[in-house]
C-alpha cells in the first residue's frame, strides 16, 4: 500500500443518502396521516447536550418529522423526569422518546431509561431492546452509533464473514452492542472486546481485520497497534487543546489519523466519519418507530 493510501471513509456523505431514505419514509407516512414524532428531554444546561439536542431537534424538522425538545432544570427530581416519561409514552403523537445523557447526579440514569416504552426507545438503550439486539430481533432498536458503524461498513462492502473484528471499548452505547451486531449470523464476524484491564491491547489491535476504536482517548490507536491493510473506524470524539483554533481546541478521534491511515486500507476521520452517521441513524430508528407502532 502506498503511503497514505488508505482510502476515507465519508461519514458525511453516507449520512446525507440515509436522511434522503428517511425523508421518503416520512413522506410515505404522510400520506397515511402519520409524522414522525421525535422527543428529547434535556435536563440541566451541559453546553455539549445542548448543542447535541438541537442538532437532533434541527434535522427531525429537516426531513419533516416532528422534533421537540423538553428543557428541564437541573433540580429535576427523579420523580419528576420519571413522570414526563410517562406522559411521553402515552402520547400518540410521540414516536421516539430520548433522554439526553448525562443527567444529574441525583437521578438515576438506568431507572430512566427502563420507563421508557421500548417501542419509542430509538437510542436502543432499554434492556428490552438490548435483549433483542443480542437474539438477533429486527423488531428491537440497534443504539444509533454502532448501527451507524455497521452501515458504514456495509456501504463500503467490507468482507466482515470470518473476519477478526476488535473492538476497543466496552461501553454500553458502543462498544458492547458494536460486539453484538458484528457477532450476529449474516455479518459473522469474530470479535474480541478490549478494555482498560485488557493485557497488551497492541497485541489484540494487531490481530484486527475490523478495528474499532471507542475509548475517549485522543489519538491512542497508533499506526504500530495496526494491522496492515485493516479497516479502522474511529468512533472517538475528544476535544484537544490546538493553539492554531479560534476555540483553542479541536476535535481528534481515538485513532491517530496521520500515521494509521498510511497501514490501513480504510479509515474514518474524525469529525466527518461516524458521528454524522449517529444522528442519520436516530432519525432512521424515529421514522421506523412511526412505521411500526403507529395505530
Ligand atoms: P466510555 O463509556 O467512557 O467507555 C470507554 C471505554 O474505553 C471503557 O470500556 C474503558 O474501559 C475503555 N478504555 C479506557 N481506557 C482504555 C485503555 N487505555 N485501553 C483500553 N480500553 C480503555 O466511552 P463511550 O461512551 O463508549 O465513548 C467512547 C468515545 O466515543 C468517546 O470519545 C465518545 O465521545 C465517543 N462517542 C462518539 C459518538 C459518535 O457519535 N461519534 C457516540 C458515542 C461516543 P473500562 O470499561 O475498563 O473502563
Amino acid at each position: 500500500m502506498e503511503r497514505g493510501g488508505a482510502r476515507i471513509i465519508d461519514g458525511k456523505a453516507l449520512a446525507v443518502d440515509v436522511m434522503a431514505g428517511v425523508a421518503d419514509t416520512v413522506a410515505t407516512l404522510q400520506t397515511r396521516g402519520i409524522t414522525p414524532g421525535l422527543t428529547v428531554v434535556l435536563v440541566g444546561n451541559d453546553p455539549a447536550s445542548a448543542v447535541y439536542v438541537g442538532a437532533k431537534e434541527r434535522t427531525c424538522n429537516e426531513l419533516g418529522m416532528r422534533g421537540e425538545t423538553i428543557r428541564l432544570p437541573s433540580t429535576t427530581s427523579q420523580a419528576e423526569l420519571l413522570d414526563v416519561v410517562d406522559r411521553l409514552n402515552a402520547d400518540e403523537d410521540v414516536h421516539g422518546i430520548l433522554v439526553q445523557m448525562p443527567l444529574p447526579k441525583q437521578i438515576d440514569a438506568d431507572a430512566v431509561v427502563d420507563r421508557i416504552d421500548p417501542r419509542k426507545d430509538v437510542d436502543g438503550f432499554h434492556p428490552t431492546n438490548v435483549g433483542k439486539l443480542w437474539i438477533g430481533d429486527p423488531e428491537g432498536f440497534a443504539p444509533c452509533t454502532p448501527a451507524g458503524v455497521l452501515f458504514m461498513l456495509k456501504a463500503h462492502h467490507v468482507a466482515t464473514r470470518g473476519a477478526e473484528c476488535v473492538i476497543v471499548g466496552r461501553s454500553n452505547i458502543v462498544g458492547k452492542p458494536m460486539a453484538a451486531l458484528m457477532v450476529q449470523p449474516g455479518i459473522d464476524a469474530t470479535v474480541m472486546v478490549c478494555h482498560s484491564r485488557t493485557r497488551h491491547l497492541g497485541e489484540h489491535t494487531r490481530r484486527a481485520d475490523i478495528l474499532i476504536a471507542a475509548v475517549g482517548r485522543a489519538e491512542m490507536i497508533t499506526a504500530d497497534m495496526v494491522k496492515p491493510g485493516a479497516v479502522v473506524i474511529d468512533v472517538g470524539m475528544n476535544r484537544v487543546p490546538d493553539s492554531t483554533k479560534k476555540s483553542g481546541t479541536r476535535l481528534t478521534g481515538d485513532v491517530h489519523f496521520p500515521s494509521v491511515r498510511d497501514v490501513a486500507s480504510l479509515i474514518t476521520p474524525v469529525p466527518g466519519g461516524v458521528g454524522k452517521m449517529t444522528i442519520a441513524m436516530l432519525m432512521l430508528n424515529t421514522a421506523r418507530a412511526a412505521a411500526q407502532f403507529s395505530p
